[in-house]
């Protein structure tokens, strides 16, 4: 399938067939395609969801800002350095630190904890997903040390877009966000969500064409999943078939890419994230957060939080992945992507 040279309404004819069942030869070749460029190695990252204070309002999220029934938290930098510590014996060589858009985070504060990072673990990669900022804030981060940055597009249609968020959030800001990462040498992430409201098989396959154009080292994809306090409460969630549609296409796409097997694709299917490996994706981020905030930084409902995906359930999680065939690696796992 030479899904790199298709046309807006091919891809949606191929996504609209694989809808509901993803055929199997797809799902063979995405895998094929994974093996080929990183074979069998899932790579870990830890996840350190330092604050669920946010200024946005995102009418999916759970932690948006028009959200009243949230117990907000943030974690101090000893906090944050302490879920680095316990991460790096672990094992773990990726920290993800991401947060609400949360101005008491000041780009001093971020960068102050990604340089102490980065020299008590100069071997470690520092990715941030903290939202829209501006270049300069950007580029300091990158200064400090920052590697990576995640940015999920959540949607590369403009109507769509507007649907999913207010007024004053817009597509083009956060495109222009991740082009400019891209240039400070960031290795970037986007990515959206998979059944979100009002998504179609032609939106989906804009966001192939997008991330097509954007080349990013990362695409970040799970199923959309309903919060009881969003504005979409009483809306559809993504599927897991779609969503291991979507995650071959992007692998066909984009061959050298990092792709997660989300918490979001774990969440709806106790083997989601195995299932995501078989589709082609070669990443998951477990937990490293203090526990006591894990429930708290819920960004849609029974998101798992305990069990298998915590990162102190290390071994239980190497186990999973062994049994379903791959090898657990615990490096810094750098997209090969240019
Ligand atoms: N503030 C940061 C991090 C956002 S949370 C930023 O703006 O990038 C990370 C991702 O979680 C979002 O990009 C979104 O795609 C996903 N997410 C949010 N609400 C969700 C929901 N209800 N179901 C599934 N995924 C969701």
């Amino acid at each position: 399938m030479n899904i790199q040279s298709m046309t807006k309404s091919e891809l949606s004819q191929i996504i609209e067939q694989n809808r509901f069942i993803p055929s199997d030869e797809l799902l063979k070749e995405a895998r094929t395609v994974c093996d080929t460029c990183y074979g069998k190695n899932i790579f870990v990252r830890g996840l350190i969801e330092f604050t669920n204070y946010c200024k946005n309002n995102c009418y999916y999220c759970g932690i948006r800002a028009g959200n009243k029934n949230v117990h907000r938290y943030r974690l101090t930098e000893e906090e944050i350095l302490s879920c680095c510590d316990e991460g790096y014996k672990l094992g773990f060589r990726t920290y993800v630190l991401q947060g609400g858009e949360d101005a008491y985070f000041t780009d001093e504060k971020i960068c102050s904890v990604i340089s102490k990072i980065k020299t008590r673990y100069p071997d470690c990669a520092v990715t941030l997903s903290i939202g829209e900022k501006s270049k300069e804030s950007y580029k300091k981060y990158r200064e400090a040390g920052a590697d990576r940055y995640l940015l999920r597009h959540e949607t590369a249609n403009e109507m769509h877009y507007k649907r999913l968020h207010p007024q004053e959030m817009l597509l083009e800001n956060r495109k222009q966000c991740l082009y400019t990462l891209r240039e400070l040498g960031f290795q970037v992430g986007a990515g959206f969500m998979v059944g979100s409201p009002y998504q179609t098989s032609e939106t989906l396959a804009e966001d192939l064409l997008f991330i097509k154009d954007l080349q990013p080292h990362m695409v970040g994809i799970g199923p959309f999943i309903p919060h009881c306090d969003s504005v979409f409460k009483d809306e559809k969630g993504g599927t897991l078939n779609l969503t291991l549609t979507m995650l071959a296409l992007v692998r066909l796409m984009l061959p050298k890419v990092l792709l997660p097997s989300t918490t979001a694709l774990g969440t709806i299917d106790p083997n989601g994230r195995e299932k995501g490996f078989s589709a082609g994706a070669n990443v998951v981020m477990p937990n490293l957060s203090p526990v006591s905030v894990r429930a708290d930084y819920a960004l849609y409902d029974n998101k798992i939080c305990t069990g298998d995906e915590a990162a102190q359930c290390i071994e239980c999680l190497k186990r999973r992945i062994e049994n379903a065939g791959y090898i657990m690696d615990m490096g810094r796992g750098d997209s090969l992507m240019k």
